[in-house]
């Protein structure tokens, strides 16, 4: 198994389940129907899990602009590329845009330290 996933597909996967968590919660605040405070706090976490998921799926927008497209050398599928390093969002080939970190164990570090520059 492969520990890396593509940026984008992993950000939006976290946004698929904070829609869930957010119902998951809200859902449990029937079980507190006598205690209205607790229903209160329940629904209110339940609303801001499902706002946090609509933020982050407006994020994916905003960084599907920046990503570059590319095609992939394993499976000459198109898929967006996302920091210095990433992973091909159909088969998880890592892919990178720095030459110089051509033919390099794939290494999430990697991302980081570009983080400063630009
Ligand atoms: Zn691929």
């Amino acid at each position: 198994m492969k520990p890396y996933k593509n940026k984008i597909n992993k950000i939006r996967s976290f946004a698929l389940s904070l829609i869930f968590i957010g119902f998951i919660i809200m859902y449990g605040a029937i079980f507190f129907k006598e205690h209205q405070w607790l229903v209160i706090i329940f629904m209110t976490l339940g609303v801001l899990c499902i706002l946090g998921s609509t933020f982050v799926y407006g994020w994916i927008g905003f960084l599907s602009t920046r990503a570059v497209l590319v095609e992939c050398p394993g499976c000459h599928k198109h898929t967006k590329v996302l920091g210095r390093v990433d992973m091909c969002m159909y088969c998880n080939e890592p892919l990178t845009l720095d030459p110089s970190l051509e033919g390099q164990e794939f290494d999430q570090s990697l991302n980081n330290r570009s983080k400063h520059k630009d």
